[in-house]
């Protein structure tokens, strides 16, 4: 360890007296042999810096460890690595409090930091050639493009200051696919954000309590796995041909046509026309079920009760029934 000089001695009173200077710091310990000070930003933007004075200082460049309960280590390590350029610079003089003040810069000028780990994985693992991340420190968001054949989604997460205690914004700001199934995206993206930080309504008494999670990840697996990878070639399950045309310039914009794209509430598409022919089918019986999952068809258009519409069945049979026996007698 480093003979405690005079110039070790000013540097720890200077540190006492000043570090009150920079804001959201926090002095943990100031003896010549480890000096710590914590770095607090919001809840999980906090960093512990601590300082070993190597021999010959300041002659050589204090030794640097950044600790962070929160921040993801490769964030760390690669900032530490910065740091230790950065006090290269400062070899002859106090070290100490221009680290500090460089490290609280750098997670205000880099609000994604809290986010570092999620980015690195959506870039590993959810990402593929054709897609894009961009991030923009300035205002603290990431976008996304995402393609798959000739479809593309963009969407804008907003990850605010106090993340992932607030909830994180999202925009889909561009995108080809029918403009009906907008809504529905959104819809999705907005309860997966407010699911990661409420509490959820009904609290089964073994649910551990309740801790606000990262939405950055679950939002953009949700839009690449569940919508841009899935959609342009999913199979409608009546006519067994794919719901969306290959080409989105072919998308059918008018409700009425039977090529018109539905999406029911358990999340699969169909083509209106088919739709509504499988509607009007028997089996009724404990309602429709989506022949893709099982699921009850729960759609807007089809509030019909089983009752009504084996009534509505056995009355276009009985039309049917009467007009063959018509063009019978009329042969
Ligand atoms: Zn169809
Ligand atoms: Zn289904």
């Amino acid at each position: 360890m480093a003979e405690l000089t005079d110039f070790i001695r000013r540097e720890l009173d200077k540190v006492k007296t000043k570090y009150k200077e920079i804001d959201g710091v926090e002095l943990i310990s100031c003896v010549p042999a480890l000096v710590q000070l914590k770095i607090v930003q919001t809840t999980k933007k906090e960093i512990v810096t601590c300082f070993l004075f190597p021999e010959d200082y300041p002659r050589n460049p204090i030794l640097i460890e950044l600790k962070s309960k929160y921040l993801a280590y490769k964030l760390l390590d690669g900032l530490r690595k910065v740091c230790e350029e950065e006090t290269k610079k400062l070899i002859g003089q106090q070290q100490i409090l221009p680290i500090v003040q460089f490290v609280k810069n750098f997670i205000v000028d880099n609000p994604l930091c809290v986010c570092s780990e999620e980015i690195s994985n959506i870039k590993k693992r959810v990402l593929q050639e054709n897609d894009e991340i961009r991030l923009k420190q300035k205002t603290s968001q990431v976008v996304i493009k995402l393609k798959q054949d000739a479809y593309y989604l963009n969407a804008r997460l907003t990850v605010p200051n106090d993340y992932p205690l607030e909830r994180t914004g999202v925009e889909i700001t561009y995108h080809n696919f029918p403009e009906s199934l907008k809504r529905h995206f959104l819809s999705q993206v907005e309860e997966i954000a407010r699911k990661c930080v409420q509490p959820p309504l009904k609290k089964k008494p073994k649910d551990p309590p309740f801790e606000p999670k990262p939405a950055l990840q679950p939002i953009v697996e949700y839009l690449v796995k569940d919508i841009v990878r899935k959609y342009p070639s999913e199979i409608c399950p009546v006519c067994n041909k794919p719901v969306l045309p290959s080409d989105p310039k072919d998308v059918v914009k008018d409700p009425c046509s039977d090529k018109f794209v539905d999406r029911l509430y358990c999340c699969h598409l169909f083509h209106r026309g088919c739709l509504d022919a499988y509607m009007k089918k028997p089996p009724f019986t404990g309602g429709k079920k989506c022949p893709k999952c099982g699921c009850l068809v729960f759609h807007e258009n089809w509030k019909l009760t089983p009752e009504l519409s084996e009534a509505r069945w056995a009355h276009q049979e009985a039309r049917r029934r009467e007009l063959a026996e018509v063009v019978d007698f009329l042969q």
